[in-house]
């Protein structure tokens, strides 16, 4: 069990790494607002804290990317990193320290890091059977290979199975290899690699699982990877760029970037000390281990992170922590995905609202803060859209929170000049205490939403009070209880700022200097809700304003005009090389139509017979399979194709298929294939007859 926050111990806040390899949309935001708002609440409640984060500059997809710009890797990276940097700090996101994979620090701590795995025996050579483009004679690493996942059927590409199961996959793995630098199916070669002995921690991790905190999501999602055998990490790559593995002569391989990337959470974390120095904040007091080998010790790590690298930081990380001894992480805290209008972003088609779209747009980022975080809880999916925006901002955030503190605050400079002379009362100094107290658990359960919920409960009981009091009524005939209400008032309002400087910082800063408060708020803690408001503050401003119906239409507009000429680019042909491939519906890309004509000769040596489907069941065992006997009138057949998951097989029988009789038998898992169905695309869409052609009919 770990001490409630605030702790003796210094913490750290993370975000997970962005991948420097494309522009920052409001989707990939949710993390680092989230981490953003999670660390300045511990702050607020008195813990010492670093909120740390850098670009993760490595991989394959940064080293494809770059080739096809024709640039360096680094080059490449960089002009990303330079740019988030930049994009963060625009939406109030505000690191401690920003640092990168590729810096100096993150090399070094990173081989220190191999080097005590290597010295305490984790670490052991293993033949393994890399994927190779014949054709330019080259192993594929990771992204530069595409294919089928082992596990659950579905399209992976590289080192996860992005589309499905989401699990990561080892080199080797991937079923039906494809180059993605020539489109040529991969060979399988063997290679010398460095494996993580990550069976070594098995028992470690066992009981770390148990002492894990966060979300439900992560603590309860890697009990099946734990519980299971743990499958060794391959460490090394094939490639130039990267970290050099650190052995001996393997001076072609670097480290899989899985491995320097959440390095670079420790790296950044002891650049921030090097800027400060350890008496204000001491990075080996938070990651070095000052507890036990079975229990390790430290400050309170708390990872913030996508629920797609759940099994990174709660499985490998801890391992690669303990294998050098360092402290674990104490919490992980996963969140869901942003949608757009309900639906996934593309970044392919543009069907995106980039971070640029955004600050163009001259919102405030505080109400892209508020409608991301309160939007949903925190682990399950959000969806981004103005119209959301819109109606969150005008009915909570102007509405509730900034119509009560402007009648308030209005009313007091009005009659009193600032604050009315008298003490808090008891309900309003028991209703602060409550907001403070749901605050700090908030806090202690790691609910960021909550978080943003209890300013708003404020001002929603704020404006209540003054309603139920209804001081203009008062103010001449009993100023005295006037006095009182408006007194009360601006203590919530002092409260709410104090409250809701972690979601809305920017503008919580703008109530600060109305309320005549000295200082920065960043540095109060919660306990100053409850301290005396200034004596006199000048007239306020209102703190939200309306986001007005054709504002929104403007903006709606916009994104729509982008997605259709994206989608007509894309039928052109003309798609942008940059376009990031980590969306789903990359499907639709058409294949470039073959070079190399075929004779009529040729064509005339396939023998195509219409078929009929007689039967259909799924073959035990394989994701995807699928066994059909199949009538094509001189016999029939029996056929395995690949259309398990994507038909009702009972529907199948009686359907009118197409099939290549005269391809070579073959055997798929255990089962004899005799003759080949045509289908079109991922989805496998049956081709079939339009007339009444009977079985057996040859196709020409
Ligand atoms: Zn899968």
């Amino acid at each position: 069990m770990h001490e409630e926050f605030p702790t003796e111990t210094p913490a750290v806040v993370t975000c997970g790494l962005p991948y420097a390899n494309g522009d920052l949309h409001v989707g990939h935001l949710r993390t680092y607002v989230s981490g953003d708002v999670y660390a300045r609440a511990l702050d607020r409640i008195g813990q010492n804290v670093a909120f740390v984060c850098g670009s993760d500059m490595h991989g394959t997809p940064i080293a494809v990317n770059a080739a096809e710009e024709g640039v360096d890797p680094e080059t490449f990276a960089r002009r990303y990193h330079e740019q988030y940097e930049e994009t963060f700090p625009e939406f109030n996101v505000e690191f401690d320290n920003y640092g990168h994979t590729h810096d100096e620090t993150n090399t070094e701590m990173t081989r220190s890091f191999v080097r005590s795995w290597i010295d305490n025996d984790h670490v052991f050579e293993k033949e393994i059977q890399v994927a190779w483009d014949a054709e330019t004679d080259q192993p594929l690493p990771d992204r530069f290979v595409e294919g089928t996942c082992p596990y659950c059927g579905e399209k992976a590409r590289g080192d996860e199975c992005d589309e499905g199961c989401q699990r990561h996959l080892e080199p080797g793995e991937i079923e039906d290899p494809i180059s993605t630098i020539t489109g040529n199916a991969a060979e399988y070669r063997t290679r010398p690699h460095k494996f993580l002995r990550l069976s070594d921690f098995q028992e470690y991790l066992q009981e770390f699982i148990d002492r894990l905190e966060g979300t439900d999501n992560a603590k309860n999602q890697p009990r099946e990877w734990i519980e299971g055998e743990l499958q060794d990490l391959c460490i090394t790559r094939d490639m130039e760029w990267g970290i050099d593995y650190p052995g001996e002569e393997e001076e072609d391989l670097v480290l899989y970037v899985w491995v320097d990337a959440p390095i670079e959470y420790v790296s950044s974390t002891k650049q921030y000390t090097e800027r400060v120095g350890a008496e204000e904040y001491d990075w080996e007091a938070v990651w070095k281990n000052h507890g036990t080998e079975t229990e390790p010790d430290g400050g309170e790590i708390v990872h913030v992170i996508g629920h797609d690298i759940i099994q990174h930081h709660t499985v490998f990380w801890p391992a690669m922590l303990r294998g050098t001894d360092f402290n674990e992480p104490r919490a992980v805290m996963a969140c869901g995905f942003v949608n757009l209008d309900g639906k996934a972003f593309s970044t392919s088609r543009n069907r995106a609202v980039w971070a640029s779209d955004y600050v163009d747009s001259g919102l405030d980022p505080d109400l892209y803060r508020y409608h991301i975080v309160t939007g949903s809880e925190f682990t399950a999916d959000v969806n981004f859209s103005w119209d959301g925006l819109q109606e969150r901002v005008n009915n909570e955030l102007v509405g509730t929170l900034g119509n009560f503190l402007y009648r308030s605050l209005l009313f007091a400079e009005r009659n009193y000049g600032g604050t009315p002379d008298a003490g808090v009362s008891e309900e309003v100094e028991a209703r602060i205490e409550t907001a403070i107290e749901a605050f700090g658990e908030a806090v202690n359960d790691y609910r960021v939403r909550g978080l943003g919920r209890v300013p708003v409960e404020l001002a929603k009981f704020g404006n209540e009070y003054i309603q139920r009091n209804e001081p203009w009524k008062l103010v001449d005939d009993e100023p005295e209880a006037a006095a009182q209400v408006i007194r009360d008032c601006v203590q919530l309002a002092k409260a709410i700022a104090v409250l809701m400087e972690p979601v809305l910082p920017g503008k919580a800063e703008a109530l600060w200097n109305q309320l005549g408060e000295d200082g920065d708020i960043g540095d109060v803690d919660v306990e100053t809700a409850l301290s005396a408001p200034k004596a006199t503050f000048e007239e306020p401003e209102e703190l939200f304003e309306q986001i007005e119906d054709d504002r929104v239409e403007e903006l709606n507009r916009q994104l729509q005009e982008r997605i259709e000429a994206a989608t007509a680019d894309e039928a052109e042909g003309s798609r942008d090389a940059n376009a990031s491939e980590t969306d789903e519906d990359t499907a639709a890309d058409l294949e470039p139509i073959a070079d190399d004509r075929v004779s009529f000769e040729e064509f005339k040596e396939l023998d195509i017979r219409v078929g009929e489907i007689v039967s259909a069941e799924p073959i035990e065992g394989a994701d995807k399979l699928a066994k059909l006997e199949v009538d094509i009138g001189l016999e029939t057949r029996q056929i395995v194709a690949g259309i398990k998951q994507l038909h009702d097989l009972e529907a199948l029988p009686g359907t009118r298929i197409v099939v290549v009789a005269n391809l070579e038998k073959s055997e798929l898992f255990g089962v004899e294939s005799d003759g080949m169905l045509l289908a079109a695309g991922e989805e496998a869409d049956l081709l079939t007859t339009r007339g009444d052609a009977e079985p057996g009919t040859k196709v020409q």
